[in-house]
């Protein structure tokens, strides 16, 4: 390959191709190429085929250092040899391209790599390839889909997590629509995204599933959602279920934060503004009482001395305590003390709302408890929340959920993407090194 044709054949790296030129626009770089074939016999009756005439067709191709590429190929139209014979005329085809495409194979997978595993947007891609927004979507789409469908991708998982994410935000048109999330808690990986968040939406995936794999879960961790709970039976009744302990907390939280809201509102007669001396603690009384130093406890019970006349703050403070010191302990034995404790606390209460939250507790006990002796939790959930929350804020809000499950699935569903050799590396020559 001394020949300057040789070498770009070299750069270019397209099996049975042959670079007729190559030139260079403004933006882009037009690499000019045939095929090698000379000789083609008719795919109909074998007589060897005539050349019929050339159509050159443009297919954008991965950037060229740095450089957007095209590739111009004069593709070969064939005419069967024998005049009477049904094939009369065809183009030739190649595996690196598919018939009708935009893209070049290789370009589509790329394509799809830095959608799916790094998770850009689709708009962005197709602007620096030069090529419209479907033209990306689909080669994303067909390049994903088997690596999503791999049954290899979802090994057995002992611990289910399942857990609700924002699908689309409420319009005028639509309420919020959810999605459930399916995620293996051991290995970190979503299994799957359904559409939906009722009982039956869950019911219906797990019915679906291979019903071995099922079997061989151990453990299901939800948050507090009875359509969780209701959507779990019957496929999934031999599963110990664990609530979430975050999730506990939070319904903790929320109804400390009711509480203050109330008394700040029958107190001063307004919502909460930046002055007001419940509304200057309000994070820190959800943070948790061992975490607080000394000044911030000071400043906490100065609030509650000069906003909270009866105490009812003060009481929804201890009943979140008491909620959060079921996990202070790993003793299944004294979590079910604390939990009960905490329980029996909240319907003594004189306030409402700490009556209330006493009955989640209850209802949730066993659920509550199971995490002491299984250590699931859906922490690792959450931490997926954030990228299938990266993967929502690139798309700029989706219109069709398939699209949506399939690019959360390339990013956070444990896809193995085709490896390419790691090119050894050159080391950085620091003057000194030569010395
Ligand atoms: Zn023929």
């Amino acid at each position: 390959m001394s020949d300057g044709i040789g070498l770009a054949e070299a750069l270019l790296g397209l099996d049975g191709f042959r670079v007729l030129d190559v030139s260079e626009g403004p933006a882009e770089l037009v690499i000019t190429v045939e095929t090698v074939v000379a000789v083609v016999g008719c795919h109909h009756c074998g007589v060897r085929a005539e050349s019929q005439d050339r159509v050159p067709i443009d297919i954008r191709e991965l950037t060229c250092f740095g450089r957007p590429a095209r590739l111009r190929w004069i593709k070969r139209r064939w005419r069967c040899g024998d005049v009477a014979c049904d094939a009369k005329t065809w183009t030739e085809t190649t595996s690196h391209v598919d018939a009708q495409a935009v893209l070049t194979r290789r370009a589509g997978a790329e394509a799809c790599r830095q959608v799916g595993e790094e998770a850009r947007a689709v708009s962005k891609v197709a602007a620096e390839m030069g090529v419209c927004w479907w033209t990306v979507m689909n080669a994303v789409i067909e390049h994903g889909t088997p690596l999503v469908d791999d049954p290899d991708r979802i090994g057995p998982v002992l611990q289910l997590g399942v857990d609700e994410t924002n699908y689309l935000s409420a319009t005028r048109t639509h309420p919020t629509i959810y999605a459930t999330g399916l995620v293996d808690l051991q290995a970190k990986v979503v299994i799957d995204l359904v559409e939906g968040n009722a009982a039956a939406d869950l019911r219906r995936w797990t019915a679906g599933a291979d019903p071995g794999w099922i079997a061989g879960i151990e453990v299901v961790a939800t948050d507090l959602a009875e359509s969780f709970r209701a959507g779990l039976s019957p496929d999934l009744d031999h599963a110990t279920r664990v609530a979430d302990p975050f999730h506990v907390v939070r319904v903790a939280n929320r109804c400390l934060d009711k509480v203050r809201r109330r008394v700040q509102n029958e107190t001063l007669g307004h919502r909460g503004r930046k002055a007001d001396p419940l509304y200057r603690i309000r994070k820190l009384l959800l943070a948790g009482d061992e975490r607080l130093d000394d000044r911030g406890r000071d400043r906490l019970l100065l609030g509650l001395r000069v906003g909270d006349p009866h105490d009812e703050v003060l009481g929804g403070w201890l009943a979140k305590e008491s909620v959060r010191d079921v996990y202070l302990t790993d003793d299944p034995v004294v979590a079910a003390t604390l939990l009960d404790k905490a329980i029996a606390g909240c319907a003594a209460d004189a306030v409402e709302e700490i009556r209330s939250l006493g009955k989640t507790p209850a209802s949730w006990r066993s659920e509550i408890l199971a995490h002491h002796d299984t250590g699931a939790s859906n922490g690792p959930t959450e931490g997926l929340n954030l990228c299938v929350k990266r993967v929502k804020r690139c798309g700029h809000g989706f219109k069709r959920f398939e699209h949506y499950r399939l690019r959360v699935l390339l990013h956070a569903g444990g896809v193995t993407w085709p490896s390419r050799p790691r090119p050894p590396r050159i080391r950085s020559r620091s003057p000194h090194s030569n010395a």
